[in-house]
């Protein structure tokens, strides 16, 4: 479905960005990396999603808080595979803290990575996909973009503000072929999460897999995990011509979180 088009993911050396570019390249995008740590083991992982399309992938290890290092990753996409027809706004971090604690610098980085970053990836995409009148931007933002927790201070300001700017990026593209949405995903076993699991057995003082169960069950009706490959087959739903017309959403994949 995707032979031929280029996928920008950022953050996808982990977690939700890598489930998400997989899933794109099994429909035979190219793909884009972008992240920390170890980029082989992902760039393998996503080259046997997409091998049977004969895709191509590319690594860039731009930090995302960093204006310049963003115009260098969209540069170096354009210079790599011609343009980015899907953007995936991915890359993100967490800090829990009530506000009185919360270090500034921690809040300056939530901004930067979780919100501002998807300005900067999404005024370089635009003309290129405006020119060629077909365009995916897919925001990852997160139930914390429709609802607040207590702790999260930053991230939820950064995702009501990602919420926001993907209606305002529909509206601008809303006569064109380019379109931008959202995806709100509760909680999903990562990296990013695993660490808020141990945070609640140290506190509490019970297993791991205790930890979990409370934290589902402070949140997610369904007591399940939603995994990065559902998040990626959603993806995937916004780049089909199915959701040609599917502009502004902030589509929540959450067990229920934001039903109550
Ligand atoms: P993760 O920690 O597994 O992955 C985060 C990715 O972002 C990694 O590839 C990391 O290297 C990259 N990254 C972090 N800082 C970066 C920077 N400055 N520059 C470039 N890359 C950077 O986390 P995840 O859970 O997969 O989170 C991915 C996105 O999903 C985030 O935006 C997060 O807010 C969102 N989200 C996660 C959950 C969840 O439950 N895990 C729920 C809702 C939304």
């Amino acid at each position: 479905m995707l032979k031929g088009k280029t996928a920008l993911v950022t953050g996808s050396t982990s977690g939700i960005g890598l489930g998400i570019a997989k899933c794109l390249a099994r429909q035979g995008a190219h793909i884009v990396l972008n992240g920390f740590g170890d980029a082989e083991g992902p760039r393998a992982e996503v080259l046997a999603a997409g091998a049977h399309a004969g895709i191509r992938v590319a690594y860039h290890g731009a930090d995302m808080s960093r204006a310049a290092d963003i115009e260098d990753l969209m540069a170096f996409a354009a210079k790599e595979f011609g343009r980015v027809d899907i953007l995936v706004n991915n890359a993100g971090i967490q800090h829990v803290s009530s506000i009185e604690d919360f270090p500034t610098e921690r809040w300056d980085a939530i901004i930067a990575i979780n919100l501002t970053s998807a300005f900067h990836t999404t005024r370089l995409a635009l003309p290129a996909m405006k020119a060629a009148n077909w365009g995916r931007i897919i925001n990852v933002a997160s139930v914390h973009g429709l609802v607040a927790s207590a702790q999260k201070s930053a991230y939820v300001a950064a995702k009501h503000g990602i919420v926001g700017f993907t209606k305002v990026t529909a509206l601008e593209t809303a006569t064109t072929g380019v379109t931008c949405n959202a995806i709100c995903p509760g909680w999903v076993l990562t990296p990013l999460v695993q660490k808020q699991v141990d945070a609640k057995a140290a506190a509490v003082g019970v297993s791991g897999e205790e930890a979990k169960k409370i934290l589902l069950g402070e949140k997610e009706p369904s007591m399940q995990f939603t995994t990065p490959e559902e998040l990626g087959e959603l993806a995937v739903f916004f780049c089909s011509a199915a959701a040609n017309n599917v502009r502004g959403v902030a589509w929540n994949m959450d067990g229920g979180w934001v039903a109550q």
